[in-house]
């Protein structure tokens, strides 16, 4: 049986990014960067104002105090948008608002709440400015030619900021990948269809269409193929225009188990493993012409777990993602675990935040079937392979499922 890590090495090793497309700033969001996006010029462009007041020389208001103010002459007004022309001169200051840029001869700003104006022409400064005062310095926040949006960023409001303060209306993206959705089995019905007997709802191609959408990635919906060659195959060939296929059911050692027999017929390496993990053992996995093809378990959450650990990453690599595995973070257990030695489980669990950190409570109901637990639940705890049994207020490696807390 194959680790888990070495089957994700394995996968991963096999994945490569889809190429690149334009995509208008706003399209973008959610997106991947496709290149390290550089700054074609500085944060702040030039050294400007960061209050309303008077950009004045630092030494002319030495000493200067309510009872004997600095007293200078107002040389000009330089509302946000406009430019001092000229250089400031020894006892002079102009008027200036935030954001304006600091007139030349000027290096310091005093708060207009700190004078007092005396007429047109002049203005009195009623304690000491230090040099650099309220001016905030061309380039402090970045460099022209800073990479200020790394490649392979998943691209948020933040970086939507960033890249209308540099002047970028289009960026290079990772194009999506198109990803084959796939549903085997004969007791399988549609979820509008009524349930004949010994029938069940075709979930898992739901839910796996949700995730192939979750990692923002095009479904293509293949709907339910029945245990029959043909009918795999014709369905499987339906796929060749996508960049990656996903079944479900029928990798087992069942007498219907025909997945993975088509699949290799289709493709010419595909690997049948027995991976050491719970929920989730038997994967097949392969390229068919160059693209990644998974053929997952069939019981719901053992078919979203492998999805978890081993499409997900590679769905994120196809997409350009630089990283690729939830968001984990160390928890205490809050209840004993049980589990037999040799194969990494995976359960469904609690977790919340407090003033001891991260608590995990594993949930009842881990069954391969239980859809509940698997809704209760926000993340998944990581009992590694070689433990046997877990106490509470052990430390244990938790998958974050959702942001929340
Ligand atoms: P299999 O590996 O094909 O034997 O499937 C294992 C279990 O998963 C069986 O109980 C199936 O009924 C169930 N199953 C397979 N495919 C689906 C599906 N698309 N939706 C829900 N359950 C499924
Ligand atoms: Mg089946």
């Amino acid at each position: 049986m194959l680790t888990v890590e070495e089957a994700l090495e394995l996968i991963l090793g096999e994945i490569r990014p889809m190429g690149l497309e334009r995509a208008e700033l706003l399209s973008a969001l959610g997106r991947v960067a496709g290149e390290d996006i550089r700054a074609e010029r500085p944060n702040p462009p030039w050294d400007n104002s960061a209050m309303d007041g008077y950009a004045l020389r630092a030494g002319d208001t030495a000493g200067a105090c309510e009872e004997s103010p600095a007293v200078l002459e107002v040389a000009g007004d330089v509302p946000a948008g406009s430019v001092f022309r000229g250089e400031l001169a020894e006892g002079q200051a102009v008027r200036i608002m935030t954001g304006a840029p600091l007139p030349a001869g000027a290096n310091a700003v005093v708060m207009v709440e700190h004078t007092e104006r005396m007429g047109e022409r002049e203005v009195a400064v009623k304690r000491p400015v230090r040099t650099g005062e309220n001016v905030r310095r061309r380039g402090e926040d970045f460099a022209e030619g800073d990479v200020v949006v790394p490649a392979g960023t998943v691209l948020t409001s933040r970086h939507v900021s960033m890249l209308a303060t540099v002047g970028r209306p289009y960026v290079s993206v990772f194009q999506r990948p198109r990803v084959a959705v796939l549903s085997t089995g004969d007791e399988l019905v549609e979820i509008d269809e009524p349930l004949g007997e010994g029938k069940i709802s075709n979930s898992n191609g739901y839910t796996l269409t949700a995730q192939v959408i979750e990692c923002g990635c095009l479904p293509v919906n293949l709907g339910i193929a029945r245990d029959r060659k043909d009918s795999l195959e014709e369905k499987l060939r339906a796929a060749a225009s996508a960049d990656c296929i996903i079944s479900s059911g029928g990798v087992s050692v069942g007498d219907y188990d025909l997945v993975k027999d088509v699949l290799a017929e289709l493709g010419s390496e595909m690997k049948f493993w027995k991976v050491a993990m719970k929920p989730g053992k038997p994967l097949a996995f392969g390229t068919i012409g160059g693209r990644p093809a998974f053929g997952l378990p069939g019981n719901p959450v053992s078919s979203f777990m492998a999805f978890e650990q081993f499409v997900r990453p590679a769905l994120l690599k196809m997409s350009g993602h630089a990283a690729l595995s939830r968001r984990t973070v160390r928890a205490r257990l809050t209840r004993d675990v049980k589990k037999k030695r040799g194969r990494t489980n995976f359960l469904r669990a609690v977790v919340s935040y407090g003033e001891d950190g991260y608590a995990a409570t594993p949930l009842e109901g881990q069954g391969s079937g239980m859809i509940s637990t698997m809704v209760k639940a926000n993340a998944l705890v990581v009992v590694p392979s070689d433990a046997e049994s877990l106490e509470a207020g052990s430390l244990v490696d938790v998958q974050m499922l959702d942001g929340g807390s």
